[in-house]
């Protein structure tokens, strides 16, 4: 009888060179496979074989040249606040944690300039830039524990988009590191570098299919000096369009125009001991925060909404405190809607002058997919960007609900095709939107980013199976 050949896993060949690393490099403990495993999504179980922490873009580079030698397939991780499963390593995948990787360089001042490691903190970065009178403007709830580099590798959104772009427009340059172990140096602190086609753009937004992120230039913004921010009360959603066609052009430039439904407020009150902000609920709120125009203008302009009935109530922040708590009531939504129920998430995005047609349409796909149901709406929508919460009814068992959440999204979804929006505004594909892709993608975009995904990474070693499948046939 012939020996049974055992057969080596491509893990356990990695940590077999871990003299070439650091002795805290791997971590097999449970609780770090469990925490770094998963992300907000929290709807894919966590199974990773190893965790890697490296401290410099060094150690990176030689892991992966490693993995690539071994077939290993990795997974990049940053503060894991992601809400599309694409840092979730859900099948014996290698997590690669930048979360030791978190050097702030000094600010460059007269650059407007700070080069930093990709697993610092952004709002690390914001309180770092604070004191110049500068700021990186990536701006969202999650700030507090989300990476430099993950906001890269989604080309992260936010509060701020309407006033200031998404991250893509605030990276000056980047350092990648490639499947095979190559380092790249994309753009410096250039502002301006038209020598061909930019590589760095193709690694913003994805999602650590293509190189992880390793540093990053950024570039930044001036504090501005005074922001004044309204709390609405609105009637319905058409109101909310409405408010929003005046705000524009009202009086002052527009930083953040964010809304969300009285469910919504329900919720967070539930889960926070935050005042209401009106005596009275309106169906609808407006956050509204502008840098200041011309003085007196504000008076006249506040006035003529009530008398047009575009607003039922409204209160203006009296100083920075008042500001911070109106906020809150913005900010605090998404965590509080997953604290008290589950939802079922979808970030959609439509072109501003589609939003009133679709909205008017979306109304009877909820009739009929969910009649009676919780939906909880909020978002960017001075962006045309909605996060849509559909809460689980607590008669029906979570496998009823995620199977009927399915089904309503392809109604959802074709809707979003057909006024020419996106089904991921800013959260990216990842697990979750995978399927869904040729609802915003054409064959031929689809074809080109998979033939893309073969010259940067040949093995398909780095973050397998999210936002698309290599080969065609895996979908
Ligand atoms: C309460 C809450 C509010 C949020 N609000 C917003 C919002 O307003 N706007 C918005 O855009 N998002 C929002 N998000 C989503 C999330 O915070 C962003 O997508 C954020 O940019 C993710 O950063 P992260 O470091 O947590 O990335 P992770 O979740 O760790 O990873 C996200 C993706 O990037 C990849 N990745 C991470 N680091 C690297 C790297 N160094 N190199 C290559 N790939 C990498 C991962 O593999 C994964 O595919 C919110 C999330 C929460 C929980």
């Amino acid at each position: 009888m012939r020996a049974k050949a055992t057969q080596v896993k491509p893990t356990d060949r990695i940590v077999a060179s871990k003299d070439n690393f650091p002795d805290d490099f791997f971590s097999r403990d449970p609780s770090d496979l469990a925490a770094y495993g998963k992300d907000w999504t929290k709807v894919f179980p966590p199974a990773p074989s190893l965790i890697a922490f490296p401290r410099t873009t060094d150690e990176v580079s030689r892991l992966l040249a490693l993995c690539s030698e071994h077939g290993a397939p990795v997974v990049p991780s940053g503060g894991r606040t992601g809400l599309a499963g694409g840092a979730v390593a859900a099948s014996g995948e290698i997590v690669l944690s930048l979360s030791r990787m978190r050097r702030i360089d000094p600010v460059d001042e007269t650059g407007a300039t700070v080069r930093v490691q990709a697993g610092a903190i952004t709002q690390a970065v914001h309180n770092h830039c604070e004191p110049f009178g500068l700021t990186w403007p990536i701006d969202f709830a999650s700030k507090g524990s989300s990476h430099v580099g993950g906001n890269i590798a989604t080309n992260a959104g936010g509060v701020k988009v309407i006033r200031y772009g998404l991250t893509r427009q605030w990276v000056l340059g980047l350092q990648v590191v490639l499947a095979d172990g190559r380092v790249l140096e994309l753009g410096g602190a250039l502002e301006k570098n038209n020598t061909g086609v930019d590589l760095r753009q193709l690694f913003i937004g994805s999602e650590g299919i293509l190189g992880v992120i390793t540093e990053a230039t950024l570039k930044l913004a001036r504090i501005p000096q005074q922001l004044d921010v309204f709390l609405f009360g609105v009637e319905n959603l058409e109101g909310v369009l409405r408010l929003f066609r005046e705000a524009r052009k009202g009086p002052c430039a527009i930083s953040a125009f964010e809304f969300f439904t009285d469910k919504c407020l329900a919720r967070l009150l539930r889960h926070r001991t935050l005042r209401p902000p009106f005596d009275t609920s309106t169906p609808f709120y407006v956050l509204l925060e502008v840098e200041p125009g011309a003085a007196n203008a504000i008076e006249p302009w506040l006035t003529s909404l009530f008398e047009r009935a575009l607003i039922i109530d409204g209160t203006l922040a009296q100083h920075a405190e008042q500001a911070r708590s109106l906020w809150s009531l913005r900010e605090g939504i998404s965590e509080s809607l997953s604290a008290t129920g589950l939802p079922h998430k979808n970030d959609i995005a439509l072109p501003i002058a589609s939003l009133e047609g679709f909205c008017a349409e979306f109304g009877q796909v909820f009739e009929s997919r969910y009649p009676g149901w919780e939906i909880c709406l909020f978002g960017h929508i001075g962006d045309g960007n909605l996060h849509v919460n559909v809460m689980k009814p607590d008669a029906l068992s979570n496998e009823e609900f995620w199977a009927q959440t399915k089904a309503a999204d392809r109604d959802m979804f074709a809707l979003v095709q057909k006024f020419g929006g996106s089904i991921s505004a800013e959260h990216g594909v990842g697990l979750l939107k995978k399927a869904h892709l040729g609802y915003s993608r054409s064959p031929d975009e689809i074809a080109l980013m998979r033939a893309l995904k073969r010259i940067f990474d040949p093995q398909n070693i780095l973050n397998p199976g999210k936002v698309l499948d290599v080969l065609e046939e895996e979908r």
